[in-house]
Formats: C-alpha cells, structure tokens, sequence
C-alpha cells in the first residue's frame, strides 16, 4: 500500500503518468524502515496491471497481471536484492537481470524491475547496470531503491529520475504501528526505532521471540526439576494467556507433526532439548495438545492469570513425569 506518508509522492508520480511520462529509471531514496519497498511494489504491481484506475493511478487488484503479481509469478516482473548472508549484489545477478530485459515480454504491458538496496551493487554489478540504463529497452522501467544514494556511483544516480520519501511525522508512524497488533508499547517502540515504523514493529517481533524462547526454556528448566511451578507461573503470569496457549499449541502440533512423519522438524522457537524431551511419545503429546485446548477455553474466564499459567504448566509436567 501507498502509506499515509508517501501519498504527497505518489500523487506528484501520478501527473506524469496520467500524461504518459513514465521515466524508464526510478530512484526511490528516503530514510530506511519507512516503507519505501512497499512504495516500490505497489508502482510495479500498478505498471504491470491491464486496467488501472486512470485518476489514483493504482492497479486494479483484478485483471490477470495483478494475480500474477500476487503470486509472485508474474513473467514481466523480477526483482533482485541481496542473496543470504551477503553484503553486496554481484554481476551475475545483474547479468541475469538484463537478460531478462531484453527478453520479449509475456504481455502487452510494460516490463518491470525492482533492485534494493542498489547501494549494494559491487564495482562490477553497477557497470553492467549502468549499461542497462544507457541503452533502456523499450518499456521496461527500473525501479532502484536505496537509503544511501551518496554510496551510488554518480553515473547511475545521474540516470534516473529521483523521488525522495519522506519519513513518517511520528503521528502518521503511531497511526500505522495501532494497525500492527504489537506486543509491546507503540511509544516505547517508536522511541527505540527512532521513529521508523518499520524498525519499530521488527523490534517487536524481535522481542516477541525473545519471550517466546525464554518461555520453552522456562518450561525446560521446570522439567528438569531446576523451577518449580510456582517460580515458572509467577514469571509468565504477565504475558497474555492467549499468546502463551497459541505459541504452546504451536510447538506440541509441529512436534505431533515431526513424529508421525519421522523428521526432526523444530521451529527457532523451541528450545531443542525441550523437542527432545517432549517428543518421544505421541500420545503423551495428544494429551497435552488436548490439554493446552482444553484451557484455552477458560481464556476469558476469571481464572486468575497465576492459576492459569499453573494450570498450564502442570499439563506439561504431567505429560513429561508419565513418559
Ligand atoms: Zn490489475
């Protein structure tokens, strides 16, 4: 979507398009975390779609091109970022993209390409970028994202045309952080990412984590005789019951799962010693699984949250003495 903060853009991009003039290279600039990909994708998914809105300039979210774009399968549209644990994009990913621009298109559209962060192309990669940018083939547009277009060659920053998005005013990022389902305070987190909406809720995430793994190793530890009940209950009594029953139910299913199909399946949340423990009998592991359910209906009960986080603690216990 076209955040709040980047409307002023994306109406002053709409002039010109509504009058044909499409620059066939685009460089998004703007401070990181502030949702310039998503400003990105939503102008590629537009190009891409066979009847846009001719005022709002946004893709219809119906015809086939836009499908194909949802499902990230649309043939006249690549993006390349950097590959895993990399610091820099390399030629070949670049060689591999001017191949497919100068391929013949699927379509009648245009042809798009999205590359962030283009900051990141090595020496060589930018070379052969900017050859693509010399000689642009025909409707194809190139849509470069960077937060530190100073670290670009000149050649290349010279051949696009420059659209800077703005950061959000820190009520436009409270607004859009309300929309996130967050664990943490909005104001905490805002002030944590220095006011970038998109660091603020990875952060969150981040901590969600964080708990969610101290929680199995709590569970651990009480298994192992090291935390009794009560010490375990008093520490989680804080946390939602909700968010504790769904991450447990999550870990005994893929657990359940793992065992019927003989994999050593474990999500990054689990502690691994408590997979091991815990995964040996199934049926033990149905109980608990039954168990976690069978509470989950008391949620929105009185049940104090101390009796609750006991309650549910003793199912993992149970399950763990009667292996
Ligand atoms: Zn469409």
């Amino acid at each position: 979507m076209i955040h709040p903060w980047q409307q002023a853009c994306w109406e002053s991009l709409s002039q010109g398009r509504r009058q044909n003039h499409m620059p066939h290279a685009l460089l998004l600039t703007g401070p990181e975390y502030c949702g310039k990909l998503d400003f990105a994708r939503v102008l590629a998914k537009s190009l891409l779609c066979e009847s846009r809105d001719v005022s709002s300039q946004l893709a219809c979210d119906q015809c086939k091109s836009c499908s194909l774009f949802e499902a990230s399968s649309h043939p006249d549209y690549t993006s390349v970022h950097l590959a895993e644990k990399k610091s820099q994009i390399v030629v070949d990913q670049i060689r591999a993209l001017n191949e497919f621009v100068y391929l013949s298109r699927s379509y009648e559209g245009s042809r798009v390409v999205i590359i962030a962060p283009v900051e990141r192309l090595n020496i060589n990669a930018a070379n052969s970028l900017l050859k693509t940018l010399e000689e642009p083939p025909e409707k194809t547009v190139l849509i470069l994202v960077s937060s530190n277009p100073s670290e670009l060659i000149p050649t290349i920053r010279s051949r696009c045309q420059l659209l800077h998005l703005p950061q959000p005013t820190l009520e436009q990022a409270r607004q859009w952080l309300t929309k996130q389902a967050l664990e943490n305070p909005i104001d905490e987190l805002l002030t944590a990412a220095a006011g970038k909406p998109m660091l603020a809720k990875q952060l969150d995430e981040e901590e969600r984590l964080t708990t969610r793994k101290q929680l199995a190793t709590d569970i651990l530890k009480l298994l192992r005789g090291n935390l009794s009940v009560v010490n375990v209950a008093k520490t989680w009594e804080k946390i939602p019951k909700a968010d504790l029953l769904d991450w447990q139910l999550q870990w005994v299913q893929s657990m359940i799962r793992s065992n019927y199909l003989g994999e050593d399946e474990m999500t990054d949340t689990i502690s691994p010693h408590l997979y091991r423990l815990m995964s040996q009998s199934v049926s033990n592991l149905w109980e608990l699984y039954d168990g976690l359910m069978e509470l989950k209906s008391h949620v929105h009960t009185s049940l104090s949250p101390l009796l609750f986080t006991e309650n549910m603690l003793l199912l993992w216990h149970k399950q763990s003495l009667s292996r």
